[in-house]
């Protein structure tokens, strides 16, 4: 996956610490299955092997390079920088989830796994999944909160059409947290044939590092574009952070590019008290921003409550709607290498709407939030001047939840 043009930077140490963030609080059962995996990791990224089948499927299976479009409304209705959408909605299954369920599933084949798990909140990432073990005839289980299950049901009649099974996880508040326990727990018992296939950068090392890794294909293409569009580097890129892993993986090929500026966009919620957002950044004594703690094996930015005890999250877009962030993020963050914004719900729908009128491209939820805090960024930079904002899937999934919050205003 690396090539010569890239400068390898924000590398974590042996034990997949970014300083302080990363590691591994895992059960002692899963430590020598994550060196195996992180061995095994290690020489398929050395290898050009692998890295030319990974290409080449992204290539014929998943429809890469995406476009950067030059999105010349938005950009005069921002007025200031030029906007350009790097075109992650135009992937296979929709998002840019399709990179890592490919290069892990690849790894899983390497590694002679048969038996597949993973976890999956909104779907996306159960949906990437089952498709790439349907391509690779790998037996599917993916784990899913029975309060997710009921709100997504046309992405778990996805999966079982892939040929997945779907395990309703009926523990906690039956949604991502407990579906992730529940893959955990899996694991923990089938580790001999079963490939935990994790969806974000997030989790216990390797997966923050290997999941960046796979996701690096959007800001290297995107780096290549930009510099052939306009002959320059942009002054800023914007990305949705969920877990964290369109964002990272748009941002790493720039981080030695002191010059752009690289903002991530957290859920804003609707409101600054714990349980009403998803912001694991936000500043200030009473913001219910995040501290420093463990969630799901990593160290990291975690909301907790008064007592340290995982706070809820809310956003109106699931795939942004997690207590904690990817560790490099969390590393990146206090270096002031990377900015973090955030938009509330209603900021989300405001850019989902004008992002499909002025556009004609209707964005997902998530990537809708990166819409307004962009145009703001750019305002303050000139028409000379361009900014990339990552759109980090497509909205068809969220159109009959914009139609429902809709009707409920009038
Ligand atoms: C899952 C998802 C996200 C959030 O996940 P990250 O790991 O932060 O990228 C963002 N956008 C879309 C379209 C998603 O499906």
């Amino acid at each position: 996956m690396q090539k010569n043009d890239d400068r390898l930077v924000s590398e974590p140490d042996a034990t997949g610490h970014w300083g302080n963030y990363g590691g591994r609080y895992v059960p002692e059962t899963l430590v020598a299955p994550l060196d195996e995996l992180t061995r095994e990791f290690m020489r398929a990224r050395s290898d050009s092997s692998f890295a030319h089948e990974f290409e080449q499927l992204l290539r014929d299976f998943s429809g890469r390079p995406t476009p950067l479009f030059h999105a010349k409304r938005l950009s005069e209705h921002g007025g200031g920088a030029q906007i350009y959408l790097k075109r992650e909605d135009l992937s296979h299954t929709g998002a840019h989830k399709i990179n890592n369920a490919v290069g892990q599933a690849l790894l899983a084949r390497r590694m002679g796994k048969q038996r597949v798990i993973a976890e999956t909140g909104a779907g996306q990432h159960g949906v990437a999944t089952a498709t790439v073990c349907a391509l690779f005839g790998l037996k599917c289980v993916v784990y899913m909160g029975a309060e997710d299950m009921r709100r997504q049901a046309l992405n778990v009649f996805r999966m079982q059409l892939l040929g997945a099974e779907v395990v309703k996880v009926d523990a906690g508040t039956r949604t991502l947290k407990d579906a992730i326990n529940e893959a955990l727990r899996d694991w923990v018992t089938n580790v001999h044939d079963t490939y935990y296939l994790l969806g974000s950068a997030l989790g216990p090392h390797p997966y923050p590092l290997m999941v960046r890794e796979f996701q690096r294909i959007i800001g290297r293409e995107a780096r290549a574009q930009i510099l052939e569009q306009t002959g320059k580097l942009p002054v800023a890129l914007v990305a949705c952070v969920g877990g964290g892993s369109n964002s990272i993986g748009l941002f790493h090929p720039f981080l030695a590019d002191k010059s752009v500026r690289l903002i991530g966009v957290e859920a804003g919620g609707r409101g600054d008290s714990v349980g009403e957002h998803a912001a694991r950044f936000k500043s200030g004594e009473t913001s219910g921003g995040g501290r420093v703690g463990v969630l799901q094996g990593t160290m990291s930015y975690v909301l907790q409550d008064e007592f340290g005890q995982i706070a809820r999250t809310h956003s109106v877009s699931a795939g942004l709607d997690y207590a904690s962030i990817g560790p490099e993020h969390a590393y990146l963050h206090d270096l002031g290498r990377t900015e973090y914004l955030n938009a509330g719900d209603e900021e989300a729908l405001e850019g989902f709407k004008l992002c499909a009128r002025l556009e004609g491209i209707i964005p997902a939820l998530e990537s809708a939030h990166a819409i307004l805090p962009a145009l703001r960024v750019a305002g303050e930079f000139t028409r000379d001047d361009t900014i990339i904002i990552n759109l980090s899937g497509r909205g068809d999934k969220d159109v009959q939840l914009v139609a429902d919050l809709e009707s409920h205003k009038h």
